[in-house]
């Protein structure tokens, strides 16, 4: 099997799932954006998936991501569009600024110091940036990525006051090994609150390949799955 009718039929099954638990949750299709996660995958995977009618990829990390789009430009198919490159991952702050300009959207904006450095970013690129406010709903790990619920209205102002910044509203990781539908639920509590105070903030990234379907269930808009279209990673080092 080539690995276009590998990913092909992987991307067909993650469909049917989505089309599933959209069914169940008396949702659209249409409502819902499929993220394929493709870290640690080359470009070439990136083309084929493109070229099967991915609109938006995610990477999660600074060089491998930049590295990728520029590969990628010589390995589409003509008339197949670039994908949307969402950078989901956690992101120091003297690596914020070269993001900001390959990234359409940012995923985890965790802390006013980073906020700050992609908006210096964007500025210098001339850009407009799409942001996430990351939520963290704690968990026996902590120390992960992400600001404590009570912390988003403060960090959403500072991106929202940002000219180069769009706030375009919230995201996060289930805790792992935790029931991931209490934290959805909260978190679609909390992406209508900022919606009620930030008109543009109106995605909820959540949902990976073990939990989009809980994730379809509490409002996502934004579904971001690896493993499930591309196959098991190696384990990182
Ligand atoms: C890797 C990753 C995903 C995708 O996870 P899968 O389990 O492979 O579907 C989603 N979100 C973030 C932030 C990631 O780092």
């Amino acid at each position: 099997m080539t690995r276009r009718a590998e990913l092909e039929a992987r991307l067909a099954r993650v469909e049917q799932e989505i089309a599933d638990a959209c069914a169940a949750a008396g949702r659209a299709r249409d409502e819902i954006t499929l993220i394929a996660v493709t870290k640690t995958y080359p470009a070439a995977d990136v083309a084929l998936l493109a070229g099967l009618g991915v609109t938006d990829v995610g990477e999660n990390r600074h060089p491998e991501a930049r590295d990728k789009l520029e590969e990628l430009d010589g390995l589409l198919s003509a008339g197949v569009a670039r994908p949307r490159m969402h950078f989901v991952g956690g992101l120091q702050t003297n690596k914020a600024g070269a993001v900001a300009r390959y990234a359409d959207v940012v995923h985890s904006v965790d802390r006013p110091k980073l906020a700050r450095s992609l908006a210096r970013g964007a500025e210098a690129a001339e850009r407009v940036l799409d942001c996430l406010v990351q939520v963290d709903f704690g968990g026996d790990d902590a120390g992960r990525a992400g600001v404590l619920p009570e912390g988003v209205d403060e960090l959403a102002d500072l991106v929202a006051d940002a000219p180069a910044l769009r706030l375009r509203g919230v995201m996060t990781v289930a805790p792992l090994g935790e029931d991931p539908e209490p934290h959805f639920a909260h978190l679609a509590e909390i992406a209508d609150g900022l919606r009620a105070r930030h008109a543009s903030a109106d995605m909820i990234s959540a949902g990976m390949s073990g939990d989009f379907a809980a994730a379809v269930r509490h409002g996502a808009t934004h579904l971001r799955i690896g493993r499930s279209i591309l196959g098991e990673r190696p384990p990182l080092q």
